[in-house]
């Protein structure tokens, strides 16, 4: 049997891979791409995640930019950046003798298990091939309401997808910091995040750089994707000399270091569990908060107490419990309505036509432990 390289995701941000007006910075590209083929000549395979679409089009067509934009006319205007972006790719992977492969993905893709797996065909082809994939969201199609807006969530989705060893998220800053630094003097890197808690996501809440539109929620977020995928993750400056090396070796103070989970969620939970926004709140009681958590069951309607927001069938929806913390994250089998009105209810005393489950089992991720 032959064992395959272990393969490293690298995600540079829109802040990362142009200048401030936009331009397509092929300082930073290039610098990037000597140190992948440092990888690749170490035997490891390389997949690269880069935004810069948007950005790179406004400069391009050196309109007005209206603020704050439709997202319509900005997904025209990705149309635009998107081949620059990766013209540059090419060109600089090129001069190490290597081939780009552009893959574009979007949110759905990792909701339908055939596009999944023929995303993940692809990919392991390209790698096998020797090409190092450059994704990027396809912005220009997706459809708006559902888009990640942001590559960190993609690029982890994307480390799942790949079985890579390691997500490396380049960006502006040192790492994660133990305050805005812009705020509060002497804010310092935090080296090391062994579990994502919700005392540190509050902390990461803050807007990203003026281009971008992840900020440091939106990594951080990209951190849980990854490391409950079991990919340990590293969020490092891209500007740093060597930054891929000192990433996979460790080396103290390059950046921030999350440690990957023993116990690995499904690609389609996480997903259900992180990528998608809550469309509403049911609150159950402490027997269906047991049945969820230690039992792996479905959420019936008899342990629903509370139903919050408008939801419709397959929508995501949090689950909590009497005290407010989410258990459990699921798309939802009932519209609110119905869900409203048949809380509390026996299976036995629902109407024809409506679900037994709430949420099923397969369509839910505990959350916690
Ligand atoms: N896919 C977007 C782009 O390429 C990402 C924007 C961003 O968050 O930087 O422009």
């Amino acid at each position: 049997m032959t064992v395959s390289k272990p393969v490293v995701v690298v995600k540079l941000g829109s802040s990362s891979v142009t200048e401030e007006g936009g331009a397509v910075n092929r300082a930073v590209i290039a610098s990037i791409c000597g140190q992948v083929a440092a990888l690749v000549a170490e035997g490891r395979r390389v997949v690269v995640v880069s935004s810069g679409a948007i950005a790179a089009g406004w400069a391009t067509l050196n309109v007005d930019r209206p603020a704050p934009s439709d997202p319509a006319v900005l997904q025209a205007v990705s149309a635009v950046g998107q081949p620059r972006i990766v013209g540059v790719w090419i060109d600089e992977l090129a001069v190490h003798g290597l081939t780009a492969g552009q893959v574009l993905l979007a949110p759905l893709d990792f909701v339908h298990r055939r596009q999944y797996l023929h995303a993940r065909r692809t990919l392991d082809h390209l790698l096998d091939l020797g090409v190092v994939p450059v994704i990027n969201e396809n912005d220009a199609v997706a459809d708006e309401e559902i888009r990640f807006g942001d590559n960190d969530r993609l690029a982890a989705l994307v480390a799942h997808l790949v079985g890579a060893e390691r997500l490396v998220l380049l960006t502006d800053t040192a790492g994660l910091l133990t305050a805005d630094p812009k705020e509060v003097a002497g804010a310092s890197l935090i080296e090391e995040v062994v579990e994502i808690d919700h005392q540190l996501e509050l902390r990461a809440r803050g807007p990203g750089s003026p281009v971008g539109s992840g900020g440091m929620a939106s990594k951080l977020a990209a951190a849980k994707i990854a490391t409950w995928s079991g990919v340990e993750t590293v969020i490092a400056e891209a500007s740093r000399p060597g930054v891929l090396a000192s990433s996979l070796a460790g080396t103290p103070g390059v950046g921030t270091v999350f440690r990957a989970r023993p116990r690995v969620v499904p690609a389609r939970k996480l997903w259900i569990a992180f990528a998608l926004t809550s469309a509403g709140t049911v609150v159950v009681d402490d027997g269906a908060r047991r049945a969820l958590v230690e039992g792996g069951r479905s959420l019936l309607a008899a342990g629903v107490v509370e139903v919050r927001g408008t939801f419709e069938p397959d929508d995501a929806v949090e689950v909590q419990d009497a005290d407010g913390r989410v258990v459990a994250k699921g798309l939802v089998r009932w519209p609110s309505g119905r869900a409203a009105e048949w809380v509390g209810r026996r299976s036995d005393q629902l109407p024809d036509g409506l679900a037994r489950e709430v949420i099923h089992r397969d369509d839910m991720v505990v959350l916690g432990d």
